[in-house]
């Protein structure tokens, strides 16, 4: 998020200080945490939130946040003038909700995944599994009134969408497909640890939700892959995927706006009649690129190749 200034000067940010108003453990692994307080008045804009990225700024050992000057144009500026120890962490997540209402305020609801194993687990993980009611982050996000802050589902005229992730784009999906058009047609694969975790979805009508619940054993992916390759009738590539497919070692962002490999991306002069909107591990969504841009010759341009995580890395915020 830049710290871009509107023509009022106001950041297109928000730095909130936001309090645990409610947890609730929806699924095995899924916690949502509602958010509230007087500064989220000014965050997001209920209805079209999409897939926009926040930032939460979880505190340090000392459970004191850092001290954020909250009214700065620089809130980068700001997160690294502290000392290190003192910055607590940083982590992206996803609004999976936004409710506006003159009697509690501004709430927010964060889908948190609980990846707790020993050694496969990270402070913003551990934190949402011991949010209490009175506990307060940092959260920064796009302002009210804003368009397309933190954004990056941009079907445009596309009326059918693919979207495809695993349980860290569920909470995305979702909000996705509650704020799109009735009339939008398309299929989204959700690929979650176990058959608890499905949780409902208020799609269209024309979008067809897929549930692909992994089991303990299967690595990421060995669901999912499989099931996208199938639909787009790649059912021999669908048939082969093994762990050594897995593969990706830098974290992939790759939209039709932006490429994170650096790459020239060339406009494309025609229609799009499907969008394609896929996160999650970034290793899964880099072997699903290299099936549907090489093998499947899919135009680039139509879709959104996001890795949300890395297997074996702590994210940086
Ligand atoms: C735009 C965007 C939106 C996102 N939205 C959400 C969201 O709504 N909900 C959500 O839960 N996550 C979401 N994520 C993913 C989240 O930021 C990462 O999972 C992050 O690594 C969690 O931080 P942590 O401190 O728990 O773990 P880290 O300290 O980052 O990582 C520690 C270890 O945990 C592993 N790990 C990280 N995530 C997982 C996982 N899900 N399952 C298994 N192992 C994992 C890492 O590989 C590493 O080994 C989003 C990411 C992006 C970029």
């Amino acid at each position: 998020m830049s710290a871009e200034t509107t023509t009022t000067e106001k950041p297109t940010y928000v730095l909130a200080r936001a309090e645990v108003r409610a947890v609730d453990r929806v699924s095995p692994n899924f916690v949502r945490v509602t958010f509230g307080g007087a500064d989220l008045d000014e965050l997001g804009t209920p209805g079209s939130v999409f897939d926009a990225r926040i930032k939460l700024i979880f505190p340090p050992a000392s459970g004191i946040l850092p001290p954020l000057d909250r009214d700065t144009s620089d809130w980068w500026g700001s997160y690294l003038a502290v000392p290190e120890a003192e910055r607590g962490s940083m982590r992206t997540y996803s609004i999976r909700d936004l409710r506006v209402d003159p009697s509690t305020g501004t709430e927010v609801d964060v889908d948190f995944v609980l990846h707790l194993a020993p050694g496969l687990t990270g402070p913003a993980s551990l934190w949402a599994s011991a949010a209490a009611p009175g506990q307060e982050i940092f959260l920064i996000g796009p302002r009210r009134g804003i368009t397309g802050g933190g954004t990056e589902y941009t079907p445009g005229d596309a009326p059918s969408v693919v979207l495809v992730g695993d349980e860290t784009a569920a909470p995305a999906i979702a909000r996705i497909l509650e704020d799109a058009p009735r009339d939008l047609r398309g299929c989204a694969f959700i690929e979650v640890p176990s058959e608890a975790d499905i949780l409902t979805i208020d799609a269209p009508a024309g979008v067809e939700v897929q549930w692909l619940p992994r089991g303990d054993d299967q690595l990421h992916g060995l669901r999912v892959i499989p099931a996208v390759l199938a639909h787009l009738g790649d059912a021999d590539a669908a048939d082969e995927i093994a762990v050594k497919d897995l593969d990706g070692e830098d974290l992939l962002w790759e939209t039709p706006a932006y490429s994170g490999l650096g790459e020239e991306i060339a406009a494309s002069d025609a229609p799009a009649d499907r969008y394609f909107w896929i996160a999650g591990e970034s290793g899964v969504v880099t072997t699903l690129r290299r099936h549907l841009v090489k093998d499947l010759g899919i135009d680039r341009g139509q879709v959104a190749f996001m890795g949300y995580w890395r297997r074996g890395v702590a994210m940086r915020g």
